[in-house]
């Protein structure tokens, strides 16, 4: 039982050890995949400030220069009227002879002949600047859409758009990209992200990054990269696991998008604190927010881990090593019944099944096993053996029936063991034959047991017998040293007879001398009582 507690205990601390081993690799994985994608992110955002940052300048300078009259006359640049849309341009993608040297397309609202200078001299810097537009496109393949819109009604757009589809007008001032980045909702001149958006000439979901161009400390117009949805969510998919939904949020805490795909959602629920002490989590309704900051002015990606999923996910992970334990846990259980089947199998097939005591072929390995010691520890005669055999027991057969026959089998053996010492063998040797061994023993002391025993069987008393006594015959001798067990119980046996034939219930010991043996019988024996009064059986 011990044993089962202890297999019991030891399985459930080698589970217990398991799923702590492996939630603590699943949370720093968690943790892993999240600042990964944080940086990933975080390089992104980066890289296009850094793009923007140089095509405001630019374009910042490249306006000063034109107002100062440094650059060529716009009208090299060969702008024509599209009098049915009531927008002039340059550089459109339906043109027959495209503008091969630009990259994209200008568009502005007006006559060409009513164009002021100022226009002019603005729309000769942004094209001047295209080197950079068409560079910036092709450094950040995610980019869709580099941009410039003026206030004084125009916009500059790469790569090449139809103007057809897309050509500038009045809304475009109505749109985030710009509302965000003008002087009054903008005045520290900062780069603004815009909400999710479809976009008007490709209709894919996108966002802007715009920057305000401001020169000589008036606004001019805004700089924006547009930017497919998609990359990000792809971003943020990147080696994704199941159990962790990761959000990137805006300065509002508005959901941009997800791994999931969704985005555009209100603004977050968790508590602002969290963000501004850039806390790592928060466990809520059975989820755990991992937050880590995008950019130092306020993006955040958000990973928030299902606490089941990544139980499960645990569970999984685990069950290589679970099912190893079960594995060795079945095998040692199955171990366990085979030894203990075939210790009841041995027990079984060396114990008498009448008595309770050791069948003859016990005796053979016991008493081996004693004589081994003997021989062993080199000391002669310090064992005895002594044959026990019941009085005319055929007569009990045969008077009272084969049932207290065994009765009384039963009743003797009892007899026997409660005057012997746990280390004493008794075993049935056949019948109603038993022997006995009595290891570190001396002749003399065991010739007062034999004497004991005899009485003890002598004075027992058997309802069942209608007041007759049981009795019996006792043999004993020495062992000899190097002796074999046939020798000792050939001798016994023989004293055993002699006990027979001098009138039963009695002991004699053969005792090995120069004479040869010499069958000695105990001085305090029945001596004359006679089969008659001591009720006993006749032979
Ligand atoms: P003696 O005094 O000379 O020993 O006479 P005895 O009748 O005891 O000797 P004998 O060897 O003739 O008889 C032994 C009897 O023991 C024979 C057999 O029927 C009986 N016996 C052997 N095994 C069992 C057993 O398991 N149960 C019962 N009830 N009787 C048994
Ligand atoms: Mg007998
Ligand atoms: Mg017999």
């Amino acid at each position: 039982m011990a044993g089962w507690l202890l297999a019991v205990i030891l399985l459930v601390m080698a589970t217990l050890f398991l799923y702590l081993r492996e939630s603590a690799r699943t949370s720093t994985l968690v943790r892993f995949r999240a600042m990964e994608t944080a940086a990933l992110l975080r390089q992104q955002f980066a890289t296009m400030d850094s793009l923007l940052f140089s095509l405001r300048n630019e374009l910042q300078s490249n306006i000063k220069l034109a107002e100062r009259g440094f650059l060529k006359n716009p009208s090299n640049f060969q702008l024509h009227e599209i009098s049915d849309l009531s927008i002039f341009s340059i550089g459109e993608l339906a043109q027959p002879r495209p503008v091969q040297s630009l990259s994209g397309t200008l568009t502005g609202s007006g006559r060409l002949a009513d164009l002021p200078k100022r226009e002019r001299q603005e729309i000769s810097a942004v094209l001047q600047v295209d080197g950079l537009f068409k560079s910036t496109l092709a450094s950040l393949p995610q980019l869709k859409w580099v941009y410039y819109t003026s206030a004084q009604r125009f916009i500059y757009i790469a790569p090449k758009v139809s103007v057809r589809v897309y050509a500038f007008n009045d809304a475009l001032y109505r749109k985030e990209f710009w509302t965000a980045a003008i002087p009054q909702a903008d005045p520290q001149q900062r780069t603004v992200i815009t909400r999710p958006y479809t976009d008007a000439y490709g209709k894919e979901l996108m966002i802007s990054l715009s920057i305000p161009v401001y020169v000589e400390n008036k606004f001019r117009g805004v700089a924006s990269l547009g930017l497919r949805l998609n990359t990000l969510q792809q971003i943020l998919r990147k080696e994704n696991e199941p159990y962790i939904l990761l959000q990137l949020l805006d300065r509002q805490q508005h959901l941009l998008v997800d791994s999931n795909g969704d985005f555009g959602s209100p603004a977050w629920d968790l508590p602002s604190s969290d963000f501004v002490s850039h806390a790592v989590s928060d466990t809520r309704h059975g989820q755990y927010h991992y937050i880590l900051p995008v950019s130092s002015d306020g993006l955040w990606q958000v990973a928030e881990v299902y606490s089941w999923k990544l139980f499960y996910r645990v569970l999984w992970s685990m069950l290589p090593g679970l099912l190893v334990l079960l594995a060795l846990a079945l095998l040692l259980w199955l171990l366990y019944r085979l030894r203990q089947a075939n210790h009841r199998i041995t027990k079984l097939s060396q114990t008498d099944y009448l008595t309770g005591i050791s069948n003859r072929r016990a005796f053979w390995s016991l008493a081996g096993r004693i004589l081994e010691r003997q021989v062993a520890s080199g000391m002669d005669h310090e064992n005895v053996f002594i044959m026990i055999d019941i009085d005319h027991f055929k007569s009990i057969n045969d008077h009272f029936g084969h049932p207290v026959g065994d009765q009384v089998l039963q009743r003797v053996v009892a007899a026997i063991l409660a005057v012997t010492r746990t280390r004493d063998l008794l075993c049935r040797l056949g019948g109603e034959e038993f022997g006995l061994m009595l290891p570190d023993s001396s002749v003399s002391d065991c010739q007062l047991l034999a004497e004991r025993l005899r009485r003890q069987v002598e004075v027992l008393e058997f309802p069942e017998l209608e007041g007759l006594r049981v009795t019996i015959s006792l043999g004993g001798t020495a062992i000899a040293a190097h002796e074999g067990i046939d020798d000792f119980l050939k001798r016994a046996d023989k004293a055993m007879y002699e006990a027979k034939k001098r009138g039963r219930n009695r002991v004699v010991f053969a005792v090995v001398g120069e004479a040869g043996i010499i069958p000695v019988v105990s001085e305090n024996q029945p001596g004359e009582v006679s089969a008659e009064s001591s009720g006993q059986f006749p032979q």
